[in-house]
């Protein structure tokens, strides 16, 4: 029989976590009666260095009857390595990864279990009604997807980290080495037969959305950056662009001069300084992004550590 463990992040959850934990419990145990999961199967709560009473309430949960583990992680490490964490550590025949805030719909949990059954390692949960999140952050979402699809990034469109792994997917994952992660672009990569779920998203349960803007665009960015080296090609056709460009203008300018039309211009000479300034700086901070992720690399260091494990 699978055993199925669930893997939910959790940063400053308390107001949403007890209704989780309900809800979660409420589904596996559905499973179990159906014959679909074995009673074995473990919702892991990972607390990722919150500040208010999550990590309390996950130790209330663990001591009761409920078929819960927590697992404390040293410090806040943002969702992606929270998410990681608890990947590595479940020990489950099939591992499903869940935001805490319930705005993913749990129904899909039974279906990812029957595709997976079929023989699928990777069952990707997909959002196909948006219409709960605001129109802000279902614009940006959607415009990031085609870019990093223009990009060469292969992700699968509306996904977010709503997904079931197989042992084998898991044991592969685990094998990739970088410290920056973004899964959404690493999981297509462990190969291995996938297919898709789809369920409509619903609005934050309760409490507030624990990705900002800031650290909604520096997950854009890491996605960007660690999968596709497109942005650094950019540059180099830019350059070539303006070299064109500018060797064409100044033949002109050589021209205008000997055929004594030639006005002193003020704009000619300062917009092109300006242009090319800015153009420069953008570069170099393209080439300075991938700087900075090499220097992360490089150092290797531990991509979560953990505290306790319940
Ligand atoms: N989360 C986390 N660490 C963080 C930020 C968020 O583990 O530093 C968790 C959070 O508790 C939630 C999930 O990541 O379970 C997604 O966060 P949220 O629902 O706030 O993001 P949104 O749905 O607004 O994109
Ligand atoms: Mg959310």
């Amino acid at each position: 029989m699978l055993t199925l463990d669930i893997v939910v992040p959790c940063y400053n959850e308390e107001e949403v976590l007890g209704e989780t934990v309900r809800r979660l419990t409420a589904v596996c145990r559905d499973l179990v009666d159906k014959g679909k999961i074995a009673s074995e199967s473990r919702i892991y709560l990972v607390d990722d260095g919150s500040r208010d009473r999550t990590w309390e309430l996950i130790e209330g949960f663990c001591q009761s009857d409920l078929p819960v583990r927590g697992i404390k992680l040293a410090r806040n490490y943002g969702h992606q390595r929270a998410v990681f964490a608890g990947l590595m550590t479940a020990q489950g025949d099939a591992v499903i990864s869940i935001d805490a805030d319930l705005q993913d719909d749990l129904d899909a949990i039974e279906k990812m279990v029957d595709a997976h059954v079929e023989g699928y390692d990777v069952v990707y949960g997909v959002r196909d009604d948006r219409s709960s999140d605001t129109f802000f952050k279902r614009f940006s979402a959607e415009s990031y997807y085609r870019l990093l699809n223009a990009m060469g990034v292969e992700t699968v469109f509306n996904h977010a980290d709503y997904r079931l792994m197989s042992r084998a997917a898991l044991s592969n994952l685990g094998q990739f080495q970088e410290t920056n992660l973004f899964l959404r672009g690493m999981v297509p990569l462990v190969g291995l037969p996938s297919t898709t779920v789809s369920y409509a998203r619903s609005e934050r349960f309760a409490g507030e959305s624990k990705y900002p803007l800031g650290k909604m665009i520096a997950l854009a960015l890491e996605g960007v950056s660690s999968f596709s080296a497109v942005p650094l090609r950019l540059i180099f056709l830019v350059g070539i662009a303006l070299f064109v460009l500018s060797t064409g203008l100044g033949i002109w300018g050589l021209y205008v001069a000997f055929s004594g039309a030639s006005v002193p211009g003020w704009a000619s000479t300062v917009v092109p300084i300006y242009f090319l300034g800015s153009i420069l700086l953008l570069s170099i901070g393209v080439i300075g992004e991938y700087l900075g992720k090499i220097y992360i690399e490089v150092k290797r260091r531990p991509r979560y550590l953990v505290e306790k494990v319940l």
